[in-house]
């Protein structure tokens, strides 16, 4: 059987040491099943817990998707609150799910630090949110919707034009729904159902389910 990790070199964008990551093969990925807000569930491998390349000389942890390049003001705070205090430690191969968590939150700080957009901090809350359910730790789950519901919004005022709009329309109602406000979730529901612009006809489907789902009192 073909080994589901293949590893990648990388260059530190921080102290440019030369590092290697794995990612996974995706021929290896099978999904067992989806939730309604895009978390997979995999039968083996996991291929979101080698989305983020942590650097295991500085502990500079990004994801293909940031775009924000250091500059002095946030280089110093970086080395301030991870840098000067990291010991190696390499996250290079086969990833725990409580690495994979640790990686993800050095890569939240990180984007913070950044000041990276603001679709890509709520991404990579959605992930850790992800990570916690996986584990039924629901609280923490829930608090880490949250602050990535409040990015979305910030990347739904801030950065339409780069969005994929209907998909992040719906994503916002879900997380309404999953931490606990109906109204608003029906609200955005309902923006993706009546948009003239919605051309994926899948997620307007999901967007009636879920909307007729919170409309009808459990019985
Ligand atoms: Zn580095």
């Amino acid at each position: 059987m073909l080994e589901p990790l293949y590893q990648k070199t990388i260059v530190c964008d921080q102290c440019k040491a030369q590092f290697i990551t794995s990612k996974v093969r995706s021929s290896t990925v099978r999904v067992a099943r989806t939730d309604s807000d895009f978390c997979a569930h995999y039968k083996d491998i996991n291929p979101n817990f080698y989305e983020v390349r942590v650097c295991p000389k500085c502990g500079n942890a990004t994801t293909e998707k940031f775009s924000v390049p250091f500059n002095n003001v946030s280089r110093t705070i970086f080395l301030d609150k991870i840098g000067n205090q990291w010991r190696t430690k390499d996250f290079g191969g086969e990833r725990t799910k409580e690495e994979a968590l640790q990686a993800y939150k050095l890569a939240l700080i990180n984007a913070q630090i950044r000041g990276e957009r603001d679709v890509i901090i709520a991404q990579l809350c959605h992930h850790i949110g992800w990570l916690y359910r996986y584990d039924e730790r629901f609280e923490e789950e829930k608090r880490f919707l949250g602050l990535a519901l409040k990015s979305y919004m910030q990347a739904y005022v801030n950065e339409k034009s780069d969005i994929h709009l209907a998909k992040l329309m719906y994503v916002i109602g879900d997380l309404h729904a999953r931490t606990g406000d109906s109204g608003e979730a029906i609200r955005w529901f309902g923006k993706v159902i009546n948009d003239k612009t919605a051309v994926d006809p899948a997620l307007v489907q999901m967007a009636r389910d879920r909307w007729a789902e919170l409309r009808t009192p459990p019985a």
